[in-house]
């Protein structure tokens, strides 16, 4: 069966090639230029690849569905996912909201095989606005909707982000309730993904998420402790939700929250001292060791989306000795 899989060169997507290949599975990605599509094709030589240069643009995937008629299944992860640039609108908000419109009315016009689109939505997508990951009773559930509002986001990278994978996961529930697809849908509320980036990058291009464990990796005293609360989950259990949605129709039509715990540097900083102790020898910035308590923190059920998952999540402990392990390498190749 021919997957189709956007932003293909990503992190997270990185993993879903891996797992896919080792599922037996045939890969078609979208990348945004030869090196990058080369680079998956060493690595696995049946990959195929088309180029899609910018997912802004409305008809961006129409080529890759008229060229590839027997696409069944797709898996849309391209995204921007950085803090960075001076128009969230133009450089966040637009390519997340017509992205994912773009892949799914290409689908919908020329895609005579699909059967299921996932699509990789966020806790971004959930948490309330104003954030507040520090109020103890609040439980996080599916049913949840960040309530920010375009304008509000059009003002700030960071603002600008969670809208955009909010109102992009709108569009795709708007279009299924608009258009009625004979494609089924379901949406990942992945928060933090942490794990060993497999895709083509350098420490200097290190994906967002991961900047948080190397920031954590790399602390030589400016380390905020115990810093902010957040949610994680470990890439390898992000690609295989993934895999599991687009075949198990029990996700059908629904979103999908895959998440491990809660977190903060001080956590995170104490997990890597304990299971990569030859990392952080001679650091004196260590804040209160064992002063993280979850109990503290917002909650979240996931049960519903478990149900069809039975997904056994890696631990913080495993995430973060890989990811530490390959950041090391990074480094060391640089
Ligand atoms: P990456 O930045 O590694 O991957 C993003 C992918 O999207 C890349 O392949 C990138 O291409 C592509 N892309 C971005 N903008 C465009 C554009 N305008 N046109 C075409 N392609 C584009 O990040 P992740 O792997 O972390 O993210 C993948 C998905 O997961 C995104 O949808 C993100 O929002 C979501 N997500 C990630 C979380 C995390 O913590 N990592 C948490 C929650 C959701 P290129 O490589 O050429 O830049």
């Amino acid at each position: 069966d021919l997957v189709l899989l956007t932003g293909a060169s990503g992190f997270i997507a990185g993993h879903i090639v891996k797992q896919l290949f080792e599922k037996g599975y045939k890969v078609l990605g979208t990348v945004r230029s030869d090196a990058k599509g080369e680079f998956l094709k060493k690595q696995y030589p049946g990959f195929e690849y088309e180029i899609v240069t910018d997912i802004s643009t409305p008809s961006a995937f129409d080529a890759v569905f008229q060229a590839h008629p027997d696409i069944k299944y797709v898996l849309h992860t391209a995204s921007p996912f950085h803090f960075q640039g001076n128009d969230p609108e133009k450089e966040l908000l637009i390519p997340a909201i017509n992205g994912t419109k773009s892949a799914l009315s290409a689908a919908h016009k020329y895609g005579v095989n699909v059967k299921k689109i996932v699509i990789t939505s966020s806790f971004a997508a959930m948490v309330q606005y104003p954030f507040n990951l520090s109020d103890p009773n609040f439980v996080y559930t599916e049913e949840h909707w960040n309530n920010i509002t375009y304008e509000e986001a059009k003002t700030d990278n960071v603002l600008g982000y969670f809208a955009s994978k909010t109102f992009a996961e709108r569009a795709a529930w708007d279009f299924l309730e608009a258009e009625k697809p004979k494609f089924t849908i379901t949406t990942i509320q992945v928060p933090y993904v942490f794990g060993p980036p497999i895709n083509d990058i350098g420490l200097k291009n290190l994906n967002t998420s991961n900047q948080l464990i190397q920031g954590v990796l790399s602390n030589s005293g400016e380390l905020e402790l115990p810093g902010e609360p957040l949610l994680y989950v470990d890439v390898r259990d992000v690609a295989a939700t993934h895999i599991t949605a687009m075949t198990n129709a029990g996700l059908d039509n629904k979103r999908c929250f895959s998440s491990t715990g809660v977190a903060n540097n001080q956590l995170m900083l104490d997990t890597l001292r304990k299971v990569r102790p030859q990392y952080t020898e001679g650091l004196t910035n260590v804040g209160v060791p064992g002063s993280f308590d979850a109990a503290n923190y917002v909650k979240f059920d996931n049960s519903e989306s478990q149900k069809y998952l039975q997904l056994k999540y890696k631990t913080l402990e495993e995430t973060i000795a890989d990811t530490a392990d390959r950041l090391k390498e990074l480094a060391k190749a640089e």
